[in-house]
């Protein structure tokens, strides 16, 4: 199974038509949906059958919430409840043109730290942990920075390889690219998406960009997603696969990411190749686009294969 240690966020959408203004009430339709990097790829990963546990951490505000929504998605979920902070919220302003504003509170989210580990996370299931995914989210509180590398600690005792989705552009510029890069050293596969990889690498061409990256991070595979052009890898400084995205028309980009990695990382624990992984990968991605919010629709037991809007 995967091990997934990151983020349970949520997500509140506000579409608004008018243009917002100091001192006036906007109508809005608003959504509150459950989110987060490191829980969405958690989910995409399950909707492609992997077994997937999750770490994080949330607020006794909306823990049955979130804990009802994972499970229903697939996913174990291994939750802990701050005492003392609310569960992360990303609130989204939505424009008429769809350009969209965040307002994040990271709450519980960034006090998830070593205490919270536990080495038999690692254990259960038919075959116990085969791979272990962080979310980037980590990298950008220090509780999250210990954790992640007592996490890669004991992955490296047991074999396991570790992913790592840097997740946030914003973020990594705040870090600053060299301090993130030199956090994820020793991972085996960083799934930046172009802005990310361009970041970090200092190469605008994704393709000179992945492979940079890869010689940089001691020849690891770096899997740069590109939108609707889909994703190139590059391993030990050259790139060794492409993907084309499937042609799809896109209603909500939200999440496009996290279920590019979930389906790649589904898709590797079942042992695909690399090339045939980032198709899954490309697969689940064009699948995210079709649906709003981050993660995937849920499927209405009673009509296998019919769904309905979450
Ligand atoms: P992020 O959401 O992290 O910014 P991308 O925008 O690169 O990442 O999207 C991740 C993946 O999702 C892409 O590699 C592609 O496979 C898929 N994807 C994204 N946008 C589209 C789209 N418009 N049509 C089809 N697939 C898409």
């Amino acid at each position: 199974g995967l091990l997934v240690v990151g983020d349970v966020v949520t997500d509140v959408v506000a579409r608004h038509d008018e243009p917002l203004a100091p001192h006036t009430d906007t109508a809005a339709r608003i959504a509150v949906l459950p989110g987060g990097a490191g829980a969405n790829v958690a989910c995409w990963a399950a909707r492609y059958g992997a077994g997937v546990r999750l770490l994080a951490r949330v607020g006794a505000d909306s823990a049955e919430w979130h804990r009802a929504a994972l499970l229903t998605a697939g996913v174990e979920p291994v939750l802990r409840v701050d005492d003392a902070l609310p569960t992360a919220v990303v609130v989204a302003l939505v424009d008429a043109a769809a350009e969209r504003t965040l307002v994040t509170d990271s709450g519980a989210a960034f006090r998830l730290g070593p205490g919270d580990w536990d080495e038999a996370l690692l254990d259960g299931g038919a075959r116990g942990i085969g791979r272990i995914h962080l979310s980037g989210y980590l990298y950008f509180s220090a509780p999250g920075r210990t954790l992640a590398a007592t996490v890669r600690k004991a992955a490296a005792v047991r074999g396991i390889p570790a992913s790592v989705d840097p997740a946030s552009a914003g973020f990594l510029r705040r870090l600053g690219p060299g301090a993130f890069l030199d956090a994820v050293q020793g991972l085996d596969l960083l799934l930046p998406n172009a802005a990310e990889a361009a970041l970090l690498s200092g190469h605008d061409e994704p393709a000179a960009a992945a492979a940079s990256l890869s010689a940089r991070c001691g020849g690891a595979t770096v899997v740069v997603t590109l939108g609707a052009a889909g994703a190139v890898a590059a391993e030990r400084g050259a790139v060794v696969a492409t993907a084309m995205a499937p042609h799809t028309a896109a209603v909500d980009t939200t999440g496009a990411g996290d279920a590019f990695t979930g389906g790649l990382l589904a898709a590797r624990l079942a042992g695909a190749g690399l090339a045939e992984a980032l198709a899954a990968g490309c697969r689940a991605g064009a699948e995210a686009v079709t649906v709003v919010g981050g993660r995937p629709r849920l499927r209405d037991p009673a009509h296998p294969g019919a769904a309905h809007e979450s």
